[in-house]
């Protein structure tokens, strides 16, 4: 399998660290509102990446936070918390507004075929493995108190930026405007806020250097150390979380082991619209929720997703939108005529596996997943036989996830109902019996009922009266 690595800013071989498994780390959503379609887009990449390490054989372990203390509205320890700001607009405590947004975001998931990762940890519940890490990164001396806060200072360590390839000099010497004078360098992040900004701060919790609450990055490194290990495999994430929260996570995690943290760093590109990045604030807030409202199912917008690679923009539009409805609907068209004609067969042929082997090593060559799809729309197309087909489309719609299997086979409208074809019965009936008078009535009945009946070689049939 190969993985783009935003580390070397080159596709990568994948090589675990234990042959066989995967730990895998992804930045979960901030629970203060809806997840837009942007965000969910990056859940869903994440997705196809899970389906797709399953699908090359490891044994993975999926680990998702949920953040609901400390995101501040700017990620440079700028602006209000987040579910702070949410609970004053909404006169709800912090602890309704997560808990309503969490399980708003595990529904549109759950809506878009996204399977659940391993493990879903929250901020709120690992506030002492974050005081443990904060203490161990003091008594590596990688840490100052000022104003109240504790703060990570970037110049104890000779690699800061590595990720993002920040040039520091740039940055001290920029225009930047700093906010909090008690850095020493603007670049320094919070560890842990006791001198809280914002006096009626809902969350708090006792630690050595008094009562307040974590800064936004720790939590990612303290709940990934704590579940995949010291050092792991894959981090994930949207790709602005490269210059701010994922060059803090890694200063901080490596920072304490005094080793390397993560293997490789995976970025899904965001989506855009004619304003550009698709953003909460900015244009109409899309949600899952008005794309249903919209009339669209939530695969269409999953198909849409998949019509993009991971790494480039992709362009939103509602005409985009009803390209994807309308692809998808076609398949699910396709799969329903086949259903209606075979069963999927147990022993693919060699032609069927060929198409399962060319769409694997498309998914397996960094989530090609529009080469993928191309390859579904090649299999479709084929002389195959329509069993052979249908091994091979659920075969690809394990990483699809497009729930072609509980398609309903294609069925011919039956026109009419019992009563109108018991009618059309007793009509035939009547007139063996030379009833024409009980059969014109029958045929007016069902005129009237907006059918007409007519006779064929085969027997009679009905059709709407249009
Ligand atoms: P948040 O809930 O704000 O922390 O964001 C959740 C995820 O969505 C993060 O991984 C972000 O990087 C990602 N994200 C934010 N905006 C977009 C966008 N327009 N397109 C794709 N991903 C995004
Ligand atoms: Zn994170």
């Amino acid at each position: 399998m190969k993985l783009y690595n935003t580390m070397s800013r080159r596709i990568e071989e994948f090589v675990p660290i234990v042959p066989g498994k995967v730990s895998m780390y992804c930045c979960g959503p901030t629970v203060y509102n809806y997840a837009h379609i942007g965000n969910l887009r990056t859940y869903i990449f994440e997705d196809l990446l899970h389906r797709t390490l399953i699908r090359a054989g490891y044994d993975l372990c999926h680990v998702m936070n949920i953040t609901d203390v400390g995101h501040l509205t700017g990620d440079g320890d700028d602006g209000e918390d987040k579910l702070g700001k949410r609970s004053r607009e909404t006169g709800k405590s912090v602890w309704e507004i997560a808990d309503f947004y969490t399980k708003a975001f595990f529904a549109d998931e759950k809506d878009l075929d996204i399977i659940r990762p391993d493990i879903i940890c929250k901020a709120t519940d690992h506030i002492q493995d974050m005081i443990d890490l904060i203490k161990r990164l003091e008594d590596r001396g990688h840490t100052y108190t000022s104003g109240g806060n504790v703060y990570f200072s970037i110049d104890t360590i000779d690699d800061y930026g590595k990720l993002a390839r920040l040039n520091l000099d740039d940055l001290k010497s920029g225009a930047r405007i700093e906010v909090d004078s008690n850095k020493r360098n603007p670049k320094d992040f919070v560890l842990w806020f006791t001198n809280s900004k914002f006096k009626d701060q809902a969350m708090t919790w006792d630690s050595p250097w008094g009562r307040g609450y974590p800064g936004w990055h720790i939590e990612c490194s303290a709940m990934s150390m704590k579940y995949l290990g010291e050092q792991f495999d894959i981090h994930c994430g949207g790709i602005d979380a490269i210059p701010v929260h994922h060059t803090n996570e890694i200063a901080q995690s490596e920072a304490a082991t005094g080793h390397t943290w993560v293997n490789y760093w995976c970025h899904g590109e965001f989506l855009v619209n004619d304003k550009g990045k698709m953003s909460k604030s900015t244009g109409e807030f899309l949600t899952l929720s008005l794309l249903k409202e919209k009339g669209y199912d939530p695969l269409d917008y999953r198909y849409f997703c998949l019509s993009g690679h991971y790494r480039s923009q992709l362009m939103f539009s509602y005409e985009a939108l009803d390209h994807a409805r309308a692809a998808r609907k076609g398949i699910v068209q396709k799969v329903a005529e086949l259903k209606a004609a075979a069963a999927p067969a147990a022993e693919p042929s060699e032609e069927a596996r060929k198409y399962m082997a060319d769409f694997d090593s498309a998914m397996e060559n960094d989530l090609s997943a529009p080469q993928a799809l191309s390859v579904l729309h090649l299999l479709l197309k084929s002389p195959i036989s329509p069993s052979d087909k249908l091994a091979a489309i659920y075969h690809m719609d394990g990483i699809l996830g497009l729930d072609l299997e509980s398609v309903e086979p294609y069925k011919e409208e039956k026109i009419g109902g019992d009563e109108e074809w018991a009618l059309v019965e007793e009509r035939a009936k009547a007139k063996k019996e030379r009833n024409y008078q009980r059969a014109d009535e029958i045929r007016a009945e069902l005129l009237k009922r907006g059918y007409i009946v007519k006779d064929t070689p085969s027997g009679p049939v009905l059709e709407k009266n249009v």
